[in-house]
């Protein structure tokens, strides 16, 4: 029997994962305390573990703040969670002392609870709600305007609250260094190894375990008609514009529509709808996901993974960087499209491709039965009970990034010195033209120089 604490940030896709986890290391006799919020209280309990409320030590946030949070920005949410930290530092530091864990399972974007087992020197397993996000699998991700300009503008202000990390002796040199996932964590990912991008350049610290889908529903597509269900996930879903396009589009078609349009849009502001859409603030996902023959999602991790798990094929409709990842990853597998065209005739024409072509539901079909298949809650607590573990795989990001440095300082010493020498030789504007051409490609060259030097040790070491 062991000790183990449960950390999670208050949020249900990150928090749901982990919870079988928790019910089947308390069934196998360990001790389970789930440190969480009381919103959680409830499914935290059902699991049998023992809650700990950490309510008390969330950081008041402005409005300002909370509608940045709402826009999902990573740098209000980073620096959310630093405060957060320090607001629990003498807290956990008892709890740590009293309760004595072997063991510390944390969601991988939970800081105090990394942190607190990286300093107290205990064994920790981080919990990965989404896709293992690495230099090569965080190339999947495409990142919007407002993200890239959030992003830019938040590290100073992340760079600047760090600071105030290290006088409780949490050393942390970057942002970066908290939220990656290296290849020397022990790591459970929800999902699996086919489905992961890159799957080959993580080492055997990463368990990949299956989607967190705990239901015993097989599909069963005996519609009398297509039944479509459409779902822009918990978070950012108020888009009436978009649930009326949808309304537009499949009024007059031979189908049957569920919309799950949350909990901001009024049903009014829809107006009157035809006797095939029904609409809900919310439903029973993979309930309906079992029926439907085609669903139109925003690419949430939870829900691509419960359409695949249901054998779903899916018109893509991705809005974060995270979620155009895991679209990108859906179509590889063929089991989806983009839905580039979000217009009345656009979601019309993606949704009929769907339904008129049979490979997109066999290669969701295929999908299913590799989830199905995978070790899933038992395979999670097996690696926790374990950790922690020894691996002796190459680290391909670490052999890859060798090179990388050497390239980081060679290039612009090239760059410069080539520079002068034709400023010396030619003339000053040749060396400037030159000076700056080769710095304004410097990125993309050192793009491919990564991408050679990746393809080059995962040949080497046969890991494909
Ligand atoms: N969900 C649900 N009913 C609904 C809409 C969503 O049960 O009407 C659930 C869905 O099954 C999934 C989660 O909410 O588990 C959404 O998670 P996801 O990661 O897809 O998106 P997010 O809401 O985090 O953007």
């Amino acid at each position: 029997m062991k000790n183990i604490m449960f950390f999670c940030i208050p949020a249900h896709g990150h928090t749901n994962p982990m919870l079988p986890v928790a019910a089947e290391l308390v069934k196998r006799g360990n001790h389970v305390r789930f440190y969480s919020f009381d919103e959680f209280e409830e499914k935290i309990k059902k699991t049998g573990a023992e809650y700990v409320s950490c309510s008390e030590y969330l950081s008041e946030v402005s409005e300002e703040e909370m509608a940045r949070l709402m826009q999902v920005s990573n740098t209000e949410m980073t620096i959310q969670d630093i405060r957060t930290t320090l607001k629990m530092n003498d807290f956990l530091e008892a709890e740590f002392k009293s309760f004595q864990p072997d063991v510390v399972y944390t969601d991988a974007v939970c800081f105090w609870g990394k942190l607190n087992a990286w300093n107290h020197h205990v064994p920790m397993v981080c919990s990965t709600s989404t896709f293992a996000f690495n230099q090569m699998s965080s190339k999947y991700m495409k990142h919007s305007g407002a993200e890239i300009k959030d992003m830019l503008t938040g590290l100073p202000k992340i760079s600047k609250e760090l600071k105030t990390l290290r006088p409780y002796g949490y050393e942390v040199k970057s942002a970066l260094q908290l939220v990656q996932n290296d290849n020397q964590t022990d790591t459970n990912v929800y999902t699996s190894r086919r489905f992961q991008p890159f799957a080959e350049s993580f080492t055997g610290h990463y368990n990949f375990v299956g989607p967190s889908v705990f239901s015993e529903l097989k599909p069963q597509k005996e519609n009398a008609r297509p039944l479509i269900y459409i779902s822009l996930g918990t978070v950012i879903n108020d888009r009436p514009d978009f649930y009326q396009k949808c309304i537009a589009a499949f009024r007059d078609m031979d189908v049957d529509v569920i919309i799950s349009r949350g909990q901001y849009v009024d049903a009014k502001k829809l107006g009157d709808l035809p006797d095939n859409i029904q609409t809900f603030e919310r439903v029973d996902q993979l309930e309906v996901l079992s029926k439907a023959d085609a669903f139109i999602t925003h690419c949430g991790m939870n829900s691509v993974s419960e359409s695949l798990y249901m054998a779903t094929p899916m018109a893509l409709y991705p809005q974060t960087g995270e979620q155009f990842a895991v679209a990108r990853r859906a179509e590889e597998v063929g089991a989806g499209i983009p839905l580039t065209d979000d217009s009345v005739e656009g979601i019309k024409k993606t949704v009929t491709a769907i339904l008129n072509d049979k490979k997109y539901a066999e290669a969701a079909k295929v999908c299913s039965d590799d989830f199905r298949s995978c070790s899933g809650a038992k395979g999670a607590a097996d690696f926790i009970e374990n950790a922690p573990h020894t691996c002796d795989d190459v680290d391909p990001i670490g052999e890859m990034n060798k090179v990388n440095r050497v390239w980081q300082i060679a290039f612009p010493i090239f760059a410069t010195a080539a520079a002068i020498t034709l400023v010396l030789t030619v003339s000053v504007w040749l060396g400037i033209a030159v000076g700056l051409g080769l710095g304004v490609f410097s990125y993309p060259l050192s793009m491919r120089v990564q991408k050679w030097r990746y393809n080059a040790v995962v040949k080497k070491h046969k890991l494909k």
